[in-house]
């Protein structure tokens, strides 16, 4: 979840904006307002002039709609409210927004006291340090970065500093281009978000498919939708699950389904997997439910693919199975993460468009819908502790052990896992080189799990607490024990991949 800063708030309230007009009919002709409700001429000044304000907010527009950045924000609305969605990648720098933050990594602070030792200069392999002014100075081009002088300075003047984007990215899939400005390297993006939760300036952003999404409802289709299981106090501890329904249903959506529900598929069906091919086939297995760990395992370990479990994940077993009732149905998977959006791409036969907690938030706000003062109406799981526990880190793991001891109670599961995609890049590698003993491995690119996604509206550890005491009161214990999701697998489908 991200802080809620002075951009979250700014950008939360161009979403809720966009979902105003739409809902409205307004969207085609009024979004050029949003320019001026949004940033007001006396409202605060974040950047250098108000023009300045405007041009980053036309990006956020752009994105907001799913077109391309640099789009005329009124054709961007016209394509939108077409329902009409841009190629290409989910994350997306906005150029405007990109401060260009610093790409020194060493730097001298004014701590530096011009000592007679001048430890900085003994330190440094290759004479980049010298005295000018009273104070050591680092020559950029002959310093290479190795961080001596920073550990020898006595009095910490010398501080390292990093791109927050950067740093952030587990992937080095973020750099900064001639310009300076931040660059996505698609080719090693996994879409997982942690940049743009890590990015003060807001520059940073995904595709929304808000405007979609209202115009299906709008059109009166079937629009389901399938909740994930860290739903669980993201509207804050007092919201209940039957208030979130009730507003969803006010909203205009068909149904609610939960995503807990398809998760009890796939626990059935992974397990069912592992046994049938650890160690016959394969020496390990890999979950398959994160798709940032899906993506990172594809674009940087590709040779660990084929150990990834071929079971589908619980929004796409649950989204097939919504599909194989209600051919007509229009599915929305509404979660905590940004790479479903892009797992949502790549299952279009199931799958319409993914909104994040977030986006859902700014539609009701759009809605006038306030949650806390909506009806609480009855709301009963279908879904079974195993199901909902796959919200949290170690919940898929637990999930199969725990029905493999049901199931197949003869095989051995040596597990091990992993928070973070650089954590799960290197378990990943350990095992595969045998220097990890494990046969069964949970990915999670968030830390947390899903409760700590990129689109989340509670903090990790609020939500992890709640959940826990969700799980522990839904009265079916284990996956094999959801007698609905035994008779969903008999009845046939796909479950697994191609
Ligand atoms: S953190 Fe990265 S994307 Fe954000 S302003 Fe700095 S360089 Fe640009
Ligand atoms: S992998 Fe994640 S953090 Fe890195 S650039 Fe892509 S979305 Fe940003």
């Amino acid at each position: 979840m991200a802080q809620v800063t002075e951009v979250v708030k700014l950008q939360r309230k161009v979403l809720a904006e966009v979902s105003r007009l739409a809902l409205h009919d307004k969207l085609a002709d009024h979004v050029e307002d949003i320019l001026t409700t949004v940033v007001t001429e006396d409202g605060p000044r974040y950047r250098c002039c108000i023009h300045k304000e405007r041009a980053v907010l036309k990006d956020r527009i752009n994105v907001a709609l799913s077109q391309p950045i640099g789009t005329d924000i009124t054709e961007a609305a016209a394509n939108a409210l077409n329902g009409e969605v841009a190629d290409g990648s989910i994350v997306r720098v906005l150029p405007e927004a990109c401060d260009r933050c610093p790409i020194d990594k060493f730097m001298v602070t004014d701590a530096c006291r011009n000592c007679l030792a001048h430890h900085c200069i003994a330190s440094c392999p290759k004479k980049a340090i010298m005295v000018a002014g009273n104070r050591a100075y680092i020559d950029k081009m002959t310093c290479v970065e190795c961080g001596m002088c920073k550990k020898s300075c006595p009095y910490g003047a010398i501080i390292e500093i990093s791109r927050p984007c950067e740093r952030a990215c587990d992937l080095k899939a973020i750099t900064a281009a001639a310009d300076r400005r931040a660059a996505i390297d698609y080719d090693k993006c996994a879409q997982c978000g942690a940049c743009k939760i890590a990015c003060p300036f807001g520059a940073i952003s995904d595709r929304t498919y808000i405007v979609q999404v209202i115009q299906a409802i709008k059109a009166k289709k079937r629009v389901y939708a399938i909740v994930a299981p860290a739903i669980v106090s993201q509207f804050g501890v007092k919201v209940k699950l039957g208030q979130v329904k009730t507003a969803l249903i006010q909203f205009g959506f068909h149904a609610l389904h939960e995503v807990a529900f398809g998760a009890d598929i796939v626990t059935l069906e992974e397990t069912k997997e592992f046994a049938a091919t650890v160690p016959t086939d394969r020496a390990y297995m890999t979950t398959s439910c994160c798709p940032a760990y899906v993506e990172m395992v594809d674009k940087h370990l590709p040779q660990c693919g084929e150990y990834v479990s071929s079971t589908v994940s619980p929004m796409v077993a649950t989204a097939r199975m919504i599909k194989a009732e209600d051919k007509d149905a229009v599915v929305v998977f509404i979660g905590p993460c940004i790479a479903k959006k892009v797992e949502g791409q790549k299952n279009p036969d199931c799958i319409d468009y993914v909104l994040t907690f977030e986006e859902l938030a700014a539609m009701f706000v759009g809605a006038g819908i306030n949650l806390t003062e909506i009806t609480d109406t009855l709301y009963e799981t279908d879904a079974s502790r195993h199901g909902h526990s796959f919200a949290s880190a170690g919940g898929v793991m637990k999930s199969v052990i725990d029905t493999a001891g049901v199931l197949a109670p003869d095989i051995t599961i040596k597990p091990h896992r992993a928070e973070g995609l650089g954590n799960c890049k290197q378990a990943l590698q350990q095992i595969a080189k045998g220097d990890l003993d494990a046969n069964f491995f949970e990915g999670m690119a968030c830390v947390g799990g899903c409760v700590g996604g990129p689109g989340t509206l509670n903090d990790v550890r609020i939500t992890t607490k709640m959940l826990e005491t969700h799980v522990n009161a839904t009265k079916t214990v284990m996956a094999p024990e959801n007698q609905k999701a035994v008779d969903v697998i008999e009845k046939g489908g796909h479950w697994h991949k191609e």
